[in-house]
């Protein structure tokens, strides 16, 4: 059935829209799909980062059932609805900080996105926004000027947004040779660096009182799965403060759990003046946000914020569903214990590996595979260095034949690996066992 369906959608849906796999999925539960020929596949992907709660969850099918009856649209500009309230009363208990407490809804990350630089360059009155290289912040045509992570995204759709400066980010593994010295090239070494860049930018490209904001990813996204060293991300919030630029922290895809804690700048102990989340938070339900504090929010002239289906009442109450799954599985728990059988689990498989491979290399050091196993909490990227371009695109082919759904990143040679946060022990095991045959299978 599948190949008539494919050949439909191949001739009839945009070719703009590149897919990795041709699968055609009509049902999805927990950690795995299903194709309309009644195929199972494991899905380490969670739709990049979306189902973090699994796919169907009871919780949140059943929040979506009953306020699809209820009511299903409810325009922003007419009136309030009740689910949307009820959500802001409860999202703020889940804020990094007690400040950021009040919201805008909206429908995806882009879109987010965008509300937080209007509203950043509304409040402070200037205009140019500092993006980190690698940066991803979406496809709409002003997040498509932020985006740095691959040209594909912007090229041949100028002229872009301006007022976009690039600063640049903080990752030891890709600044220094991987074997570097470790004591000279040490995470404080590649935050000062990273700061330095910004501070230069702010001298060179923009100056501050033109700079109304910085965004950053927490954890790097589609730029290659990289946490910035603590110390980075706190020079940053200093550098801000200094010169009156706000910190947007983009936490669609490294926010809800991802990484361990509800929202990844909670790991560096830093607080944004705007924030914003998509993708986890309503299970797969069009819905985004963005948070900061009410007397920045309040001086958005009424009318210019707002949209048809902006903070829709059915994806409202599946976020609250949500959030009731994080809370009575203890996803946060879940996710960082499952975290460290990956981190353990890949180390021993993939060095197993690798040392097989690398035991027959007489060219020396520089052909030497390595590989970098980072990221926080359930939000896991693995680097081959000394690979062939192409190697990590290989990889999630086998994993497929495998019949097991794995991502890449944009650049570098970087698996993505990003399961639901309440999957299981034994899933965990199977992942792991199934990423280190695909890497296996793609090295001989
Ligand atoms: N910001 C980040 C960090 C993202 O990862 C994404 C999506 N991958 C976006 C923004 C854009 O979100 P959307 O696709 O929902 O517009």
């Amino acid at each position: 059935m599948s190949a008539s369906l494919v050949q439909y959608g191949k001739a009839h849906i945009s070719k703009g829209i590149s897919r990795s796999t041709e699968l055609v999925i009509n049902r999805a539960k927990g950690a795995y799909v299903y194709t309309v020929d009644g195929e199972k596949y494991f899905d380490l992907t969670t739709g990049i980062g979306v189902v973090n709660t699994g796919h169907a969850h009871p919780t949140v099918v059943k929040a979506v059932q009953e306020q699809a009856a209820q009511v299903s649209h409810v325009q922003v500009n007419i009136a309030f609805h009740e689910p949307m309230i009820r959500l802001t009363e409860r999202l703020r208990t889940y804020m990094p900080s007690p400040s950021l407490d009040t919201f805008f809804f909206w429908n995806s990350g882009s879109e987010a996105v965008e509300a937080a630089i209007k509203l950043a360059r509304h409040a402070t009155k200037r205009q140019n926004v500092i993006v980190f290289q690698g940066s991803y912040h979406g496809r709409t045509f002003g997040t498509m000027a932020m985006t740095t992570s691959k040209t594909i995204y912007s090229a041949g759709f100028a002229p872009l947004m301006p007022g976009i400066v690039v600063a640049p980010f903080p990752y030891i593994k890709q600044w220094s040779a991987h074997k570097a010295d470790p004591v000279k090239f040490n995470e404080d070494w590649c935050a000062q660096e990273a700061l330095r860049g910004v501070e230069l930018v702010l001298k060179q490209q923009t100056a501050p009182k033109d700079t109304a904001a910085m965004i950053i990813e927490p954890v790097q996204g589609e730029g290659g799965y990289v946490a910035p060293p603590k110390q980075f991300m706190q020079g940053l919030r200093e550098i801000c403060n200094k010169n009156g630029i706000l910190l947007i922290a983009d936490e669609v895809q490294s926010g809800y759990g991802r990484t361990g804690k509800m929202f990844a700048i909670e790991h560096f102990n830093v607080t944004p003046d705007i924030m914003v989340m998509a993708k986890g938070i309503a299970s797969g339900y069009p819905l985004s946000a963005i948070v900061s504090r009410k007397e920045l929010m309040d001086l958005q002239p009424p009318g210019s914020m707002g949209g048809t289906y902006a903070g829709n009442a059915v994806a409202c109450a599946a976020a609250m569903a949500t959030l009731d799954v994080f809370d009575e599985e203890k996803l946060l728990e879940n996710c960082q214990a499952r975290s460290e059988q990956f981190f353990a689990g890949l180390r021993t498989g993939l060095n197993r590996v690798l040392s097989e491979k690398n035991k027959n290399n007489t060219k020396g050091d520089d052909s030497t595979i390595d590989v970098d196993i980072r990221g926080l909490g359930l939000m896991i990227g693995v680097e081959f260095f000394n690979v062939p371009s192409g190697f990590a695109s290989q990889v999630a082919k086998e994993a497929f034949q495998l019949k097991t759904l794995i991502l890449t990143t944009s650049i570098y040679e970087t698996l993505r690996l990003i399961p639901p946060l309440n999957i299981t022990k034994e899933e965990t095991d199977l992942a792991v066992e199934r990423m280190v045959a695909s890497v296996e299978a793609a090295i001989k």
